[in-house]
Protein backbone atom coordinates (compact mmCIF):
# COMPACT_ATOMS: atom_id res chain seq x y z
CA UNK A 1 0.00 0.00 0.00
CA UNK A 2 1.24 3.39 -0.98
CA UNK A 3 2.01 5.82 2.38
CA UNK A 4 1.44 9.58 1.64
CA UNK A 5 4.76 11.47 2.44
CA UNK A 6 3.18 12.74 5.36
CA UNK A 7 2.66 9.61 6.68
CA UNK A 8 6.11 8.53 6.21
CA UNK A 9 7.68 11.28 8.28
CA UNK A 10 5.84 11.05 10.89
CA UNK A 11 7.63 7.66 11.42
CA UNK A 12 10.51 8.77 11.18
CA UNK A 13 12.98 8.07 14.40
CA UNK A 14 13.06 11.77 16.42
CA UNK A 15 16.58 12.78 15.13
CA UNK A 16 16.10 12.19 11.24
CA UNK A 17 12.17 13.70 11.76
CA UNK A 18 13.82 17.15 13.10
CA UNK A 19 16.39 17.09 10.72
CA UNK A 20 14.41 16.98 7.35
CA UNK A 21 11.86 19.28 9.72
CA UNK A 22 14.85 21.91 9.94
CA UNK A 23 15.36 21.14 6.44
CA UNK A 24 12.26 21.78 5.11
CA UNK A 25 11.60 24.85 6.80
CA UNK A 26 14.51 26.99 6.65
CA UNK A 27 13.63 26.17 2.64
CA UNK A 28 10.01 27.08 3.35
CA UNK A 29 11.24 30.09 5.00
CA UNK A 30 13.85 31.19 2.19
CA UNK A 31 10.85 31.58 -0.14
CA UNK A 32 8.48 33.10 2.02
CA UNK A 33 11.28 35.63 2.07
CA UNK A 34 11.63 35.87 -1.70
CA UNK A 35 7.04 36.40 -1.24
CA UNK A 36 7.48 39.23 0.97
CA UNK A 37 10.41 41.13 -0.90
CA UNK A 38 8.53 40.51 -4.46
CA UNK A 39 5.09 40.42 -4.04
CA UNK A 40 4.63 44.36 -2.99
CA UNK A 41 6.80 45.23 -6.15
CA UNK A 42 4.83 42.97 -8.34
CA UNK A 43 1.04 44.50 -7.03
CA UNK A 44 2.40 48.40 -7.47
CA UNK A 45 3.72 47.08 -10.90
CA UNK A 46 -0.07 45.69 -11.58
CA UNK A 47 -1.99 49.26 -9.72
CA UNK A 48 0.46 51.06 -12.19
CA UNK A 49 -0.68 49.41 -15.22
CA UNK A 50 -3.82 49.50 -14.42
CA UNK A 51 -4.06 53.63 -13.34
CA UNK A 52 -1.92 53.92 -16.83
CA UNK A 53 -4.94 52.08 -18.65
CA UNK A 54 -7.42 54.03 -16.89
CA UNK A 55 -5.55 57.35 -18.12
CA UNK A 56 -5.31 55.79 -21.62
CA UNK A 57 -1.15 56.38 -21.22
CA UNK A 58 0.48 53.58 -23.25
CA UNK A 59 1.71 50.97 -21.08
CA UNK A 60 5.51 51.18 -20.02
CA UNK A 61 7.77 48.26 -21.17
CA UNK A 62 9.20 47.03 -18.22
CA UNK A 63 11.33 43.92 -17.60
CA UNK A 64 9.93 41.02 -16.42
CA UNK A 65 9.33 40.48 -12.56
CA UNK A 66 7.45 37.95 -10.80
CA UNK A 67 8.22 35.24 -7.85
CA UNK A 68 10.68 33.41 -9.73
CA UNK A 69 12.60 36.04 -12.40
CA UNK A 70 14.75 37.35 -12.29
CA UNK A 71 17.22 34.75 -10.11
CA UNK A 72 18.22 36.99 -6.46
CA UNK A 73 19.76 39.57 -6.94
CA UNK A 74 22.38 41.64 -4.65
CA UNK A 75 19.59 44.79 -3.93
CA UNK A 76 22.51 46.92 -3.92
CA UNK A 77 24.58 46.33 -7.27
CA UNK A 78 22.05 43.86 -8.54
CA UNK A 79 24.73 41.48 -8.89
CA UNK A 80 23.30 37.57 -9.27
CA UNK A 81 24.11 35.59 -5.62
CA UNK A 82 25.24 32.14 -6.39
CA UNK A 83 23.19 29.16 -5.06
CA UNK A 84 25.67 28.61 -1.91
CA UNK A 85 25.58 32.14 -0.76
CA UNK A 86 22.15 32.16 -1.07
CA UNK A 87 21.56 28.59 1.29
CA UNK A 88 18.76 29.76 3.81
CA UNK A 89 20.65 30.91 6.96
CA UNK A 90 24.48 29.31 5.94
CA UNK A 91 24.86 32.01 3.11
CA UNK A 92 23.83 34.74 5.09
CA UNK A 93 26.66 33.12 8.40
CA UNK A 94 28.91 32.48 5.41
CA UNK A 95 29.14 36.42 4.20
CA UNK A 96 28.49 37.71 7.14
CA UNK A 97 25.71 39.23 6.06
CA UNK A 98 27.26 41.30 3.51
CA UNK A 99 27.05 41.20 -0.94
CA UNK A 100 30.43 39.18 -1.85
CA UNK A 101 30.53 41.29 -5.36
CA UNK A 102 30.05 44.51 -3.23
CA UNK A 103 30.27 44.15 0.49
CA UNK A 104 26.97 46.14 0.63
CA UNK A 105 24.76 45.02 3.57
CA UNK A 106 22.03 42.25 3.34
CA UNK A 107 19.09 42.84 5.45
CA UNK A 108 18.73 41.28 8.86
CA UNK A 109 15.26 40.49 7.57
CA UNK A 110 16.45 37.06 5.79
CA UNK A 111 17.90 35.30 8.75
CA UNK A 112 14.90 36.09 11.13
CA UNK A 113 12.54 35.13 8.34
CA UNK A 114 14.31 31.58 7.83
CA UNK A 115 14.62 31.58 11.73
CA UNK A 116 10.88 32.42 12.44
CA UNK A 117 9.74 30.14 10.34
CA UNK A 118 11.69 27.41 11.82
CA UNK A 119 10.70 28.27 15.60
CA UNK A 120 6.94 28.28 14.29
CA UNK A 121 7.04 24.68 12.37
CA UNK A 122 9.26 23.51 15.72
CA UNK A 123 6.54 24.71 18.03
CA UNK A 124 3.39 23.66 16.13
CA UNK A 125 4.93 20.06 15.61
CA UNK A 126 6.26 19.87 18.92
CA UNK A 127 2.37 20.94 20.22
CA UNK A 128 0.04 19.35 17.69
CA UNK A 129 1.78 16.00 15.85
CA UNK A 130 2.51 16.27 12.29
CA UNK A 131 -1.22 15.77 10.84
CA UNK A 132 -3.30 17.80 8.11
CA UNK A 133 -4.41 19.88 11.03
CA UNK A 134 -1.32 20.92 12.43
CA UNK A 135 -0.01 21.91 8.84
CA UNK A 136 -2.83 24.64 8.31
CA UNK A 137 -2.57 25.78 12.00
CA UNK A 138 1.41 26.14 10.48
CA UNK A 139 0.11 27.60 7.05
CA UNK A 140 -1.66 30.27 8.61
CA UNK A 141 1.27 31.04 11.28
CA UNK A 142 3.65 31.15 8.07
CA UNK A 143 0.66 33.60 6.22
CA UNK A 144 0.61 36.17 9.43
CA UNK A 145 4.76 36.10 9.16
CA UNK A 146 4.71 37.22 5.64
CA UNK A 147 1.79 39.80 6.24
CA UNK A 148 3.42 41.21 8.97
CA UNK A 149 6.94 41.46 7.84
CA UNK A 150 5.03 42.88 4.16
CA UNK A 151 3.49 45.63 6.75
CA UNK A 152 6.38 46.53 8.79
CA UNK A 153 8.34 47.04 4.65
CA UNK A 154 5.55 48.67 3.23
CA UNK A 155 2.61 49.23 5.35
CA UNK A 156 0.59 46.62 3.12
CA UNK A 157 -0.99 44.30 3.96
CA UNK A 158 -1.96 42.36 0.54
CA UNK A 159 -6.06 41.60 -0.27
CA UNK A 160 -4.20 38.38 -2.03
CA UNK A 161 -3.06 37.05 1.18
CA UNK A 162 -5.64 38.25 3.85
CA UNK A 163 -8.64 37.05 1.93
CA UNK A 164 -7.61 33.48 1.29
CA UNK A 165 -6.15 33.62 5.52
CA UNK A 166 -10.05 34.23 6.19
CA UNK A 167 -11.23 31.41 4.41
CA UNK A 168 -8.92 29.08 5.21
CA UNK A 169 -9.54 29.93 9.05
CA UNK A 170 -13.50 29.07 8.35
CA UNK A 171 -12.63 25.95 6.28
CA UNK A 172 -10.02 24.82 9.19
CA UNK A 173 -13.55 25.42 11.33
CA UNK A 174 -15.14 23.38 8.86
CA UNK A 175 -12.90 20.49 8.07
CA UNK A 176 -11.14 20.04 11.39
CA UNK A 177 -13.11 21.62 13.73
CA UNK A 178 -16.67 22.09 12.83
CA UNK A 179 -17.69 22.48 16.69
CA UNK A 180 -16.18 26.19 16.78
CA UNK A 181 -17.41 26.78 13.12
CA UNK A 182 -20.26 29.32 14.40
CA UNK A 183 -17.90 31.22 16.50
CA UNK A 184 -15.28 31.39 13.88
CA UNK A 185 -17.87 32.62 11.20
CA UNK A 186 -18.77 35.41 13.72
CA UNK A 187 -15.34 35.88 14.68
CA UNK A 188 -14.44 36.67 11.13
CA UNK A 189 -17.71 39.21 10.81
CA UNK A 190 -16.67 41.01 14.60
CA UNK A 191 -13.12 41.06 13.97
CA UNK A 192 -13.83 43.40 10.81
CA UNK A 193 -16.42 45.48 12.07
CA UNK A 194 -14.86 46.24 15.35
CA UNK A 195 -11.55 48.21 13.60
CA UNK A 196 -14.11 49.58 11.30
CA UNK A 197 -15.96 50.75 13.58
CA UNK A 198 -12.65 52.50 15.42
CA UNK A 199 -11.74 53.63 11.87
CA UNK A 200 -15.00 55.43 11.52
CA UNK A 201 -14.59 56.94 14.87
CA UNK A 202 -11.37 58.19 15.06
CA UNK A 203 -11.84 59.67 11.29
CA UNK A 204 -15.12 61.75 12.40
CA UNK A 205 -13.20 62.59 15.31
CA UNK A 206 -10.15 63.44 14.05
CA UNK A 207 -10.39 63.49 10.27
CA UNK A 208 -7.59 61.46 9.71
CA UNK A 209 -7.29 57.93 9.24
CA UNK A 210 -6.41 56.18 12.48
CA UNK A 211 -5.42 53.03 10.52
CA UNK A 212 -5.24 51.11 7.38
CA UNK A 213 -8.09 49.37 6.00
CA UNK A 214 -5.97 46.23 5.57
CA UNK A 215 -5.97 45.69 8.95
CA UNK A 216 -9.41 45.14 9.56
CA UNK A 217 -9.39 42.19 7.05
CA UNK A 218 -6.20 40.79 8.93
CA UNK A 219 -8.42 41.01 12.18
CA UNK A 220 -11.25 39.09 10.28
CA UNK A 221 -9.02 36.95 9.33
CA UNK A 222 -7.85 36.04 12.97
CA UNK A 223 -11.27 35.67 14.21
CA UNK A 224 -11.89 33.22 11.30
CA UNK A 225 -8.80 31.08 13.15
CA UNK A 226 -9.09 31.56 16.38
CA UNK A 227 -13.11 32.45 17.09
CA UNK A 228 -14.81 35.77 18.32
CA UNK A 229 -13.94 34.92 21.80
CA UNK A 230 -10.28 35.18 22.02
CA UNK A 231 -10.94 39.30 19.89
CA UNK A 232 -11.13 40.77 22.79
CA UNK A 233 -7.73 39.12 24.70
CA UNK A 234 -5.83 39.65 20.75
CA UNK A 235 -6.75 42.99 20.79
CA UNK A 236 -5.73 43.60 24.22
CA UNK A 237 -2.39 42.34 23.72
CA UNK A 238 -1.82 43.53 19.81
CA UNK A 239 -2.63 47.24 21.49
CA UNK A 240 -0.23 46.70 24.08
CA UNK A 241 2.98 45.32 22.59
CA UNK A 242 1.72 48.39 19.64
CA UNK A 243 1.76 51.07 22.35
CA UNK A 244 5.05 49.62 23.84
CA UNK A 245 6.92 50.06 20.82
CA UNK A 246 5.42 53.47 19.40
CA UNK A 247 6.43 54.79 23.14
CA UNK A 248 9.74 52.67 22.93
CA UNK A 249 10.19 54.24 19.14
CA UNK A 250 9.65 57.65 20.32
CA UNK A 251 12.05 57.94 23.11
CA UNK A 252 14.83 56.25 20.74
CA UNK A 253 14.21 57.93 18.00
CA UNK A 254 12.25 61.40 18.27
CA UNK A 255 12.55 62.34 14.64
CA UNK A 256 9.62 59.40 14.22
CA UNK A 257 6.98 61.41 16.58
CA UNK A 258 4.11 61.78 14.31
CA UNK A 259 4.85 58.83 11.57
CA UNK A 260 2.31 56.40 11.16
CA UNK A 261 3.35 53.00 12.46
CA UNK A 262 1.97 49.61 10.92
CA UNK A 263 -0.43 47.95 13.06
CA UNK A 264 -0.40 44.62 11.02
CA UNK A 265 2.78 43.12 12.92
CA UNK A 266 1.54 43.48 16.48
CA UNK A 267 -2.09 41.67 15.22
CA UNK A 268 0.05 39.11 14.38
CA UNK A 269 2.12 38.36 17.01
CA UNK A 270 -1.45 38.16 19.33
CA UNK A 271 -2.43 35.68 16.43
CA UNK A 272 0.73 33.36 17.04
CA UNK A 273 -0.29 33.68 20.85
CA UNK A 274 -3.88 32.89 20.52
CA UNK A 275 -3.33 30.24 17.62
CA UNK A 276 -0.71 28.67 19.54
CA UNK A 277 -1.44 28.84 22.90
CA UNK A 278 -5.20 30.46 23.02
CA UNK A 279 -6.53 28.37 25.94
CA UNK A 280 -3.84 29.33 28.35
CA UNK A 281 -3.80 32.72 27.64
CA UNK A 282 -7.78 32.62 28.04
CA UNK A 283 -7.65 31.18 31.19
CA UNK A 284 -5.08 33.71 32.71
CA UNK A 285 -6.88 36.73 30.93
CA UNK A 286 -10.24 35.39 32.81
CA UNK A 287 -8.86 34.90 36.26
CA UNK A 288 -7.03 38.08 35.90
CA UNK A 289 -10.85 39.74 35.17
CA UNK A 290 -12.13 37.75 37.95
CA UNK A 291 -14.36 35.66 35.71
ZN1 LIG B 1 26.22 43.64 -4.08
Amino acid sequence: MRRSLLTSLTTLPPWPLLCVLILVALAVGSFLNVVITRLPVILMRGWRAEAREALELPPESLPRFNLLTPGSLCPHCEHPITWHDNLPLLGYLKRRGRCAHCHGRISLQYPLVELTTLALTLVVVWQQGLGMDSLAILAACLMLLVLGVIDLRTQLLPDILTQPLLWGGLLYHLVFAPSGLTEAIIGAVAGYLVLWSLYWLFRLLTRREGMGQGDFKLLAALGAWCGWPSLPLLLVIATLLGSIYGIGLQLLRPATRGQPIAFGPFLVIAGWLMLLCGPTLMAAYMSTLGL
